[in-house]
């Protein structure tokens, strides 16, 4: 089942895989290494601690291409500015609840939006993982259910199970298909939104801004979780404008 013949794993390629303060080169290196294995080319870095570095190239075996061609950025935030479908990794619950899904549940999603749709998936630091903020820009959050004893794994290995979770997912899906009538938003579009409907939420204090408690959290996690389209941004932008002139 190597999938020479099917088409929609070349989309595969674009893929964007975010890895977000590596503290160890050699994991950025294996992590380049699993994508390739599974057809996936497009590594973005978050400020990795040490790069470029011969560990990278070295552990990355035959996909020093990828390392090569690694962009690097200086926040999940501009990283993922270009894509509608952001998922972000976590091995941990978090206090807000995220829609979570678990590997095959992502991949399927991914493989339905796939060439429709630029996709990004963001991991973590070694020892910390995502801040609750970078989680906070992505659409959905994936958790490998592994033992609660021990619920961390090796990121590259993080990578590795998600990667090839896709490229099954891609394999076995026969009708990828979108039905959707309009562009869904990208990150930077959502993320505008989110802002202006703070600010206007300043202007009628709707809210304490020296306590604003889960407010905020909860109208991002809306946002992103309705997975919205341009349209509907447009409409509530719109909205947004109309009623800041009027308070004028
Ligand atoms: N202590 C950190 C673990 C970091 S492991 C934490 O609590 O989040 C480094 C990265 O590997 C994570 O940020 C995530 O991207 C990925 N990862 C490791 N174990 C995972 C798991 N069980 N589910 C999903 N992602 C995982």
């Amino acid at each position: 089942m190597d999938g020479k013949n099917n088409p929609s794993l070349k989309l595969l390629k674009d893929i964007k895989i975010v890895l977000v303060g590596t503290t160890h080169p050699g994991n950025i290196g294996a992590s380049a290494r699993a994508m390739k294995n599974m057809g996936i080319y497009n590594l973005a870095l978050v400020k990795p601690k040490d790069f470029p570095n011969d560990q990278a190239i070295y552990r990355s075996k035959a996909a020093k291409d990828i390392v090569q061609n690694a962009k690097v950025y200086k926040s999940v935030k501009e990283a993922v500015e270009d894509c509608e479908l952001v998922l972000g990794t976590s091995a941990r619950d978090r206090t807000i609840p995220w829609p979570t899904l678990k590997p095959k549940e992502a991949a399927q999603e991914v493989s339905e939006n796939l060439g429709i749709e630029k996709i990004a998936i963001v991991f973590g630091r070694e020892d910390r993982g995502l801040t609750n903020e970078e989680l906070g820009l992505c659409n959905l959050h994936i958790n490998i259910p592994s033992d609660p004893e021990y619920s961390s794994l090796n990121l590259s290995q993080a990578v590795q199970i998600i990667a090839y979770e896709i490229r099954m997912a891609l394999l076995e899906d026969e009708n990828r298909a979108d039905d959707w009538d309009v562009e869904r938003a990208t990150n930077q579009q959502t993320e505008l939104l989110i802002e202006h409907m703070d600010e206007l939420m300043k202007e009628v204090d709707f809210y304490d801004v020296n306590n604003p408690r889960k407010l905020l959290v909860r109208v991002r996690r809306f946002f992103k979780r309705s997975r919205i389209d341009v349209m509907e941004t447009n409409i509530f932008r719109g909205l947004f404008s109309t009623i800041q002139k009027k308070l004028k």
